[in-house]
């Protein structure tokens, strides 16, 4: 039967066949077989509560998108140099959640193709190879997308920043160099920094890349006024600006569609990825007519993947569902409401030390009453809430944040039956650190 090998078997197969640097998560790993709505179910029929896949953003195997992949599947699948409805069809509802400025897009299949292809952008629109991205930032996997992810190369196993990158403070107004209200413009003044260190090796700035609440360094929203001062810096320089989008987008914030409209601004380049094909891999650049006229400089852009119809097909249904099922609106509701529950368990439970988010993507981190991180604790923390059946995980620079991005189909029970869990856990010895 498919599927049928037991986990013992898989890791020890895993360890023969597949590369080391892969991971697996939890202490004790899952054999998921299956996934509906909010939930992801185990061999053995054990439904967890997915609260950290913001991939399956409209729900794990959504009957509607599942269905409009697997129709056009039947029908045909090939590249984009042939024409098609369905490639269109999606531009247009994609564009249509822009702002005008905002009016070209180029289909591709991961996250960190989109942020390549965007470096690609902001090179020959600005003849500079110079970027500036912030600390503990990830942007994938790709060469270009190493050389710009400080998550990578100042972490483990990495060699530090390449000639060519300049890495910002992390603007995290908790625990970060600059602390409390109005932060932004402090931290912003280190892109100015950057640029001056750019401009001593007689070159500009190609362009400045955020994320628009930052995932990887600890769901840490942007202070007030960052954004804004960043981009007006970068663009002052002659370089531009990209919005990284991967994993906030596609209505998750709950308050806009797009995380950079919390901020009044408008980036040049923008990247979508995970939640935009709920798991099927796909993912977009959108961004201005000139940037997109500039990259045509006579080298034509092939993807051999990039927008298919089975994947347009996919992205469109998608992008159907959060209007149809208005889950914009409950993420704003839901979010709220599983924020303003964390706060209440904050009260209690000097241990949370902070409560973060916008949404349905928030974080809250562990620390100690100087604020030290608790990263043993928030382990702990996880894989206890694994054995009630709940899925998180941890992130931050110092991996003591809880991140929270459930899909966005999350209902007001689920989000009950996670609070109960995550008191009694709270509550029960093992949590019972030193504070
Ligand atoms: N950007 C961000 C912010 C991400 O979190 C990720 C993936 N974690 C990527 C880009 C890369 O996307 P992918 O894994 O689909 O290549």
């Amino acid at each position: 039967p498919e599927n049928s090998l037991d986990s013992e078997t898989l890791i020890t197969e895993r360890k023969a066949f597949l590369g080391k640097s892969l991971s697996l998560s939890y202490n004790d790993p899952l054999k998921i077989v299956r996934g509906d709505g909010a939930y992801l179910i185990d061999d053995k029929g054990r439904k967890y509560l997915d609260m950290v896949n913001n991939v399956a953003h409209v729900g794990h195997e959504h009957p509607q998108v599942v269905k409009a992949g697997k129709k056009q599947m039947e029908m045909l699948n090939t590249n984009s140099r042939y024409l098609h409805d369905n490639i269109l069809q999606f531009a247009k509802k994609l564009l249509a959640t822009f702002p005008k400025e905002l009016s070209v897009v180029h289909f591709v299949n991961s996250g960190s193709e989109a942020n390549e292809l965007a470096i690609r952008m902001a090179k020959s629109h600005t003849g500079q190879k110079d970027f500036i991205a912030v600390e503990v930032g990830y942007h994938g996997n790709t060469n270009a997308c190493i050389d710009i992810s400080s998550y990578k190369f100042d972490g483990k196993g990495g060699k530090g920043a390449p000639e060519h990158t300049q890495i910002v403070p992390l603007p995290d107004s908790f625990r970060g160099k600059y602390r409390g209200d109005n932060t932004g413009p402090d931290y912003a003044d280190h892109i100015r920094e950057a640029i001056n260190v750019i401009h001593s090796k007689n070159r500009k700035p190609a362009a400045f890349i955020c994320e628009s609440i930052i995932s990887c360094g600890g769901q840490i929203e942007l202070p007030e006024n960052y954004l804004n001062l960043a981009y007006k810096y970068t663009r002052e320089a002659g370089g531009v600006c990209i919005a990284d989008e991967v994993q906030v987008g596609c209505g998750r914030i709950g308050n806009h569609f797009w995380g950079f409209q919390e901020h009044q601004v408008i980036p040049d380049i923008v990247t979508i990825g995970k939640p935009l094909g709920n798991g099927h891999p796909l993912a977009a650049v959108v961004c201005t007519r000139e940037i997109a006229t500039t990259f045509a400089n006579g080298i034509e852009y092939f993807n051999t993947f990039g927008g298919n119809p089975v994947s347009c097909a996919i992205g469109k249904k998608v992008l159907e569902v959060i209007e149809e099922e208005k889950l914009q609106e409950n993420a704003l509701d839901n979010g709220n409401y599983l924020k303003e529950q964390l706060k209440i368990l904050q009260s209690k439970f000097p241990v949370i030390g902070d409560v973060r988010g916008k949404g349905l993507f928030l974080g809250f981190e562990l620390n100690d009453i100087d604020k030290n991180p608790l990263p043993h604790a928030a382990d702990l923390l996880v894989n206890c809430m694994k054995d009630r059946g709940i899925l998180m995980s941890t992130d931050g620079p110092d991996n003591n944040v809880l991140k929270l991005k459930p899909p966005i189909v999350i209902t007001r029970n689920q989000i009950d039956y996670f609070i109960h869990h995550l008191r009694i856990v709270l509550q029960s010895g093992d949590m019972n650190v030193n504070i």
